[in-house]
Order: structure tokens, then sequence, then C-alpha cells
């Protein structure tokens, strides 16, 4: 009897707890950095949601337009800029990711070069307008094998930088997003949120959890529309996944899509989607494309140098490469299931 009393105040008090703070997921969508991002929060009052999500959608687009590689703005005048060869100062806004792409271009052996923007105007990916083709002639890809740009052709002493090597055009198409998600995050934090997830186009970090479970979330099948798979996150985790379905174009019944391997100046071959867990956005968002340039047969190798743990490589035969730690988490929606390889990281 005395039980079922205490259990009822409790009760009681869990309601009312939750009337206070909304025991409920409160969702908005915007469109920003070229794609849909929701925001979903939970146990925050829907005045404060209102306040957090416009906050956030004036930060990502904020975001947006200053790491924009070709709208108007303080990249595209470095892009101006670095071919000269003289030194000159950079906008503050992108010097941190100029210093982290730094990092990640080492640490990915050169596979995820955010100084390959040449490359990827030349295939047309540079552009509002998706590109219809022709591919880029070989002469003109020439140049990019030859004397390949890089991301420590690079000086940086201070706000002052300079390019040893005049091809080199920064693209942050392959981490921006990533890093602008983390900064979002970051801002709900400081606004009190504690559990919520900022997802743009599928590609997310989750904190906390949706109340007393963890959230879930899926990931795209890389075929279609459909849902390849879900996996529950929580406490601070990030999802980040690299598809060649997110931009292409198809010339001569031959797809060429967005992800460029700098060591071939062509679309990277092998991998329809790679999906990375990680701690943070930015590092989820270039090992994705790093280890998606890798290919099925050297992804491991690249995840390892990485540091990242939790990886699912989809190739064309739709054949799924897996670390453990990801095995263990992921549900597969489709049917029949995909063939799944399971491979420790060297
Ligand atoms: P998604 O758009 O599927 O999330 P990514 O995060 O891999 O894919 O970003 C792809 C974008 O990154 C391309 O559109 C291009 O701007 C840029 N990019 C392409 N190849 C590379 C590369 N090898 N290294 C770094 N960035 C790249
Ligand atoms: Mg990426």
């Amino acid at each position: 009897m005395k039980t079922l009393f205490v259990r009822g105040v409790l009760m009681l008090g869990l309601v009312l707890v939750g009337c206070d703070t909304a025991p409920v997921v409160i969702k908005q969508q915007f469109y920003s950095f070229g794609t849909i991002v929701e925001v979903s929060l939970w146990g925050v009052k829907p005045q404060q949601a209102q306040s957090v999500f416009l906050q956030l959608q004036e930060d990502m687009d904020y975001m947006h337009e200053t790491w924009h590689a070709w709208h108007e703005g303080p990249l595209a005048r470095i892009n101006q800029l670095l071919p000269l060869g003289a030194t000159f100062s950079v906008a503050p806004s992108v010097l941190p990711l100029i210093e982290n792409c730094k990092l990640l271009y080492r640490k990915s052996h050169g596979l995820f070069n955010p100084a390959i923007g040449g490359l990827i105007n030349l295939w047309g990916f540079a552009q509002d307008e998706p590109p219809l083709g022709p591919p880029p002639a070989d002469e003109a890809l020439r140049p990019y094998l030859e004397t390949p740009p890089s991301m420590d052709d690079i000086e940086l002493d201070g706000i002052r930088m300079r390019s040893k090597n005049p091809l080199v055009q920064l693209n942050f198409g392959g981490y921006a997003k990533g890093y602008a998600v983390d900064i979002l995050i970051q801002r709900m934090q400081e606004s009190g949120v504690r559990n919520g997830i900022v997802n743009a186009g599928g590609d997310l970090r989750a904190i906390g959890m949706k109340g007393d479970r963890p959230w879930r979330i899926a990931i795209r099948d890389p075929r279609g529309e459909g849902i390849l798979a879900s996996l529950a996150v929580q406490g601070d985790e990030s999802v980040f996944t690299s598809g060649n379905y997110e931009r292409f174009f198809t010339f001569d019944g031959q797809r060429f899509h967005h992800i460029i391997d700098p060591r071939t100046g062509y679309p990277a071959q092998g991998s329809v989607s790679v999906t990375v867990i990680h701690n943070n956005a930015a590092e989820a968002d270039a090992a994705a494309t790093a280890i998606f340039v890798a290919g099925p047969r050297q992804w491991p190798e690249i995840a390892a140098a990485m540091g990242v743990t939790q990886v699912m490589v989809v190739d064309d035969a739709m054949h799924v490469y897996m670390t453990p730690s990801m095995a263990e988490r992921v549900h597969f929606e489709i049917e029949p299931l995909p063939a799944v390889t399971i491979q420790t990281l060297p």
C-alpha cells in the first residue's frame, strides 16, 4: 500500500515535471546549406524552442554564406587571390576551416583534400545548377595529376596566407556542413538544451536522449529514397554519410558523381555510400568523404588513420562492409538483407 502511494506521488511528480518542460519532441525544418535542416528538441518549452530554432537558422545561413566556395564572400575572395601566389590576409571566419582541414588532409593520407576545388569546378559541381557533362578532357585534368594541389601547399602565418601551388582552390563541400552542425549543437547547449538533434540533409549530431529512450535515426538507401538501416544514438554522437547519389550527372550512359579521387582526378570508384559515427560532426564529415574515396578495399586503412572506429561502406554491388562496433548497432530495413563483411581495423 505504502509503495503504491509512493509510486503514485512519484508518477504525479513526473507528470508535473513533464508539463513544465514539455515531454515531447518539438521539431522545426528550414532550408539552409543547400539542404533541409531539421532540428528536434526534447524537454524544452515551445517558446524556448522557437527562439532556439531562429538562432540556429540565422547561424546556419551565416555559415553557409561565409564558407561557400563559389558564391561571393570570404572564401570566394580567397580563391581569387590564391592563384596569384602572393601573401594576403584571410578572413578570420575561414581560418579555422583551413587549419582543421590541413590536419585532416594529413590524417586521411591526402584523400580528404579540400584544395581540389579546381577539379570540382572542372567537373561542374561548383555551380548552383546540376551539371550535365561532358566530363572534363584529359588535357584539362592533367595539371591536377602532374602538380597536384594539396592542403600542404598552403602556408599560414597568423591570418596571413599564401599557396605554393597556383592550382590550389578551396572547396569545403565535404566538411563545412559537419563543422556547422557542431557549432549549432554548441549554440543549442549554450541555450540550455540538453536533448536534441541537428539533422542537415541526413547528416546529424544528436545529444542526450528522447525522454527515457535513445534517439532513433535512419541511414538512406543509396539506391533511392528509402531507408537502408536505422540505429539508436544517444549521449553525443554524429552520424555522417557520403553518397554518390547526392550530386551527379549521367553522360553517354555513364554516371559521374561529386566525390573526386585526388589521385585520378575522377569520381571515386567502388563505393556508393559511406557512413561514419564519431564524437563530433566535423571529423565525421571529413572521414566519410575520405573513406568514400578510399573505396571498398582501402577503407580500413584510412578509417584507422583518421581515428574513426564505427564505419559502414556500401559498395556498388550493395555489399556492406562494417567495423564490429558499427555492425553491433546497425539494424537493416531492406529486404532481402544485404551481404555483410565485418572487418576489424588495422
Ligand atoms: P555529401 O554531399 O554526400 O554529404 P561529402 O560530405 O562527401 O558528401 O561532400 C562532397 C563534397 O565535397 C563535394 O561536393 C565537393 O564539394 C567536396 N569534395 C569532393 N571530393 C573531395 C575530396 N576528395 N576531398 C574533400 N572534399 C571533396
Ligand atoms: Mg563529408
